[in-house]
């Protein structure tokens, strides 16, 4: 190789590609010589397949009978701290690398050569009938001006067919030009749009960009109230980031949160940034990952798999709710993209900002450890003032046992309603009612598939498995004793609730936010706009209400059932519930008008109940620490989770317990085993799930032991091996 990292024609270059070789491949590199990083099409067997230029050659045999590279992809060359970021990421989470590699180049069409495409923008010309469909095209266009669209794509995003479209073009209402396919995004200016911080704000942003401009590594908790201004503080590291003239990066929870925040950074930079998750079309996401490697994205905001894209020199990586248990994927390679995220980083030498109102406790001990900075704003912007938090007790209010709202909580919602604000009632259950249960005979309707009760979904009249998404008609006889008309709802679930709610306030706007009762992000959007405006007056929500929507109207927060969380055994049951209920209390008045967050409890006096009424989080942090210290289980000690499913139970049961008895190699480093143990989905989609968990201490080299240890064993076709490294439930 020559010393600007180009091997020379005929030279052996190491190839990863995306196909399971368990390693990398020898290749001839081709005619004009080849970037070591360069995207690459070689031969394998009969097949073409995708690879990378990992490094030279490993050489140790016949040179001249090396297979040469087939094509050079003229898209940029994979960074040096791209592949080691592949390399380490792939090792702690016990993923093979073309495994990793597959998930670094989930953009469509990336073999395909740029050239040129058609790409329609609003036209001049005059629409001579206009019609709701017509309509709908302008406005796509009109919102989405600086993104690319094929025909198709246009049509599928307004909900019209490509004739619409093409009629618009014709009238010169919509114009259509061949452009190039992936243009650069607009620049972003760091200049434009500052707002004017507050004094706490100007503290918190000035050490983020510090951290920034030392262009080293670090990792920051940005710990706010919410309403306190974190994504505004935040935005400034991003500006500084960008004035640098390196690429940032924010990664949010829940896509549906997107818009809004673009239009904020349009606000602060602008101009949008790239879009990466998958909402976005085809298009856009090809773009954007091209983009991103040449330098034409200077911001992405997207979904946790954001984390991989090429980015040839990223200088922030901002984690927007960093608690959010969606930040962990649990299907396929199982990473939680805020670890990678500072592996990532500490790579780049760039900085993370964790930010949240509720951090993990992962994050609170790395920041008490000392490993991360610590960034504090302790009060709302402007004029809003933290809600009040107070319980209802529901031993005392002497509700009927199909009935959810207390007459306490109907009081304060009327009370609200005569002052023309907005309500919010929250409830994590989708659906009419979690159970369906036969009266005669006392079955409970279940998925065949899954080990899981089928819910009531009114609105669509059917029985749904929130497991595997299987739904079926309500049946009208007992699927057990075929006795008709017994089957009941048992249980509130946000459909039922609202049943509740109109009929205690005919007068009221009920509007219910739950996400399967929307069938596009925009429509999501529009509800949550309508809401903010005023729309509603009593909102009946799940779990997506408590992340980040801004409702100024919203002066009450009822939770229906607070002790929800707290049933079972996950160690993480206080910790998610603690969030969760500081989350959904703190969009109460985050306006001028002061907010009241009440939780409906039967037990009132549990100490999680408590400590998120006095809101005395150090203090519930540090008891929780101390729990989990006791137990050895993260943040303190590590966990490896290894799920077996299989279609038999008895192959999974047979296999874990032999595992379970051939464990040297875990006791060797000290670690220990436990299971197998039906897993916390012990059943879907007709596979059968157990579950073994390695508990290891802190520092144990626990990834090689758990690789030697799978070692010994043959799986049988059928059964399909999980790796989760750091599981989210133990
Ligand atoms: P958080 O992310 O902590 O919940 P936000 O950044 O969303 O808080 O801020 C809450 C609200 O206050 C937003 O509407 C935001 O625009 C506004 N805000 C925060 N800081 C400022 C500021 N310095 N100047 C003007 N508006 C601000
Ligand atoms: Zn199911």
């Amino acid at each position: 190789m020559s010393a600007n990292g180009i091997f020379q024609a005929g030279e052996a270059v190491a190839v990863l590609t995306t196909q399971p070789l368990g390693g990398t491949l020898d290749y001839a590199a081709p005619e004009g010589g080849v970037a070591e990083g360069a995207f690459v099409v070689v031969p394998l067997g009969p097949r073409r397949v995708m690879g990378v230029v990992w490094g030279p050659g490993e050489g140790g045999f016949d040179r001249s009978r090396l297979r040469r590279v087939a094509e050079v992809l003229d898209v940029a060359p994979m960074g040096a701290g791209m592949r080691e970021f592949l390399t380490r990421a792939g090792a702690y989470t016990l993923t093979d690398m073309h495994q990793m590699l597959r998930m670094a180049t989930r953009a469509p069409g990336l073999t395909t050569p740029p050239g040129l495409r058609k790409v329609y923008r609003p036209g001049a010309g005059e629409v001579d009938r206009m019609t709701p469909a017509r309509e709908r095209v302008l406005g796509v266009l009109e919102e989405h001006g600086g993104l690319s669209f094929t025909l198709g794509e246009l049509a599928e995003i307004a909900g019209v067919s490509t004739g619409v479209v093409k009629g618009l073009v014709k009238l010169g209402a919509v114009s259509e030009e061949l452009a190039p396919r992936d243009v650069p995004y607009p620049a972003l200016d760091p200049g434009y749009g500052g707002k004017a911080l507050n004094e706490e704000q100007a503290v918190a942003a000035a050490a983020l960009r510090a951290g920034v401009a030392s262009r080293d590594y670090g990792t920051t908790l940005l710990k706010g109230v919410t309403g306190s201004g974190k994504t505004e503080v935040y935005l400034e590291a991003v500006a500084e980031c960008l004035a640098q003239g390196r690429q940032a990066l924010v990664l949010l929870p829940e896509i549906a949160l997107t818009q809004e925040f673009l239009a904020r950074v349009e606000a602060r930079f602008g101009a949008r940034p790239a879009e990466w998750h998958h909402g976005v079309t085809v298009t856009e996401r090809r773009r954007c990952w091209k983009m991103v490697g040449e330098g034409g994205a200077q911001l992405v905001v997207g979904a946790r798999s954001a984390l991989f894209l090429p980015f040839r020199e990223l200088g922030l990586i901002v984690i927007d709710e960093e608690h959010d248990g969606s930040y962990k994927q649990e299907d396929g390679v199982t990473y939680s993209a805020r670890d990678m995220g500072v592996l990532r980083a500490s790579i780049e030498g760039a900085q993370v900002v964790l930010a949240s109102a509720t951090p993990s406790l992962e994050s609170w001990a790395n920041a008490e450890a000392g490993k991360y900075a610590r960034v504090e704003l302790a009060s709302r912007f402007g004029a809003a003032v933290l809600p009040q938090m107070r319980a209802i007790d529901m031993r005392t209010e002497g509700l009927p046992g199909d009935r959810w709202v207390s007459p306490t909580l109907q009081g304060l919602v009327r009370d609200r309603m005569e002052k023309g604000e907005q309500a919010l009632l929250f409830l994590n259950r989708r659906g009419y009612a979690p159970v369906t249960i036969c009266r005669a005979c006392g079955h409970q309707v279940a998925c065949p598939d899954c080990d899981a009760r089928m819910v009531e979904h009114r609105f669509l009249r059917r029985l749904m498995c929130h497991q595997c998404g299987h739904t079926e008609p309500v049946p009208e006889t007992c699927p057990s004793c075929d006795v008709e008309g017994k089957l009941a709802p048992v249980g509130p679930g946000v459909e039922r609730l609202a049943e509740e709610v109109t009929a205690l306030f005919p007068q009221a706007r009920v509007a219910v936010l739950s996400s399967d009762l929307f069938g596009s992000a925009r429509a999501l959007k529009v509800a949550v706009e309508g809401i903010a405006a005023g729309a509603a007056d009593i909102v009946i929500g799940t779990q997506m209400v408590a992340k980040g929507h801004n409702f100024p109207l919203l002066t009450l927060v009822g939770v229906i059932d607070a002790d929800l969380g707290l049933q079972g055994s996950d160690l993480r049951a206080a910790e998610k519930t603690f969030q969760l209920m500081r989350q959904v209390a703190g969009r109460a008045g985050r306006a001028e008008a002061p907010g009241l967050a009440v939780l409906q409890s039967y037990q009132p006096e549990h100490p999680v109940i408590r400590a998120i009424l006095s809101g005395e989080e150090e203090a519930f942090w540090r008891a929780e620490a101390e729990e989990r210290k006791a137990a050895g289980v993260p943040p303190y000690g590590r966990l490896v989770g290894i799920v077996l499913s299989s279609p038999e139970l008895e192959d999974v049961n047979a296999l874990g317990m032999a595992m379970a008895r051939r464990a040297e190699p875990l006791r060797a480093i000290g670690a220990q085993v436990f299971g197998p143990a039906p897993a916390p989905i012990a059943r879907i989609r007709g596979r059968h799930r157990v579950r073994l968990l390695v508990k290891a201490g802190k520092a144990a080299p626990v990834q090689g032991a758990v690789t030697a240890w799978l070692a010994q064993f043959d799986w049988p076709a059928r059964v399909r091996v999980q790796v989760d490294v750091d599981p989210l439930s133990f």
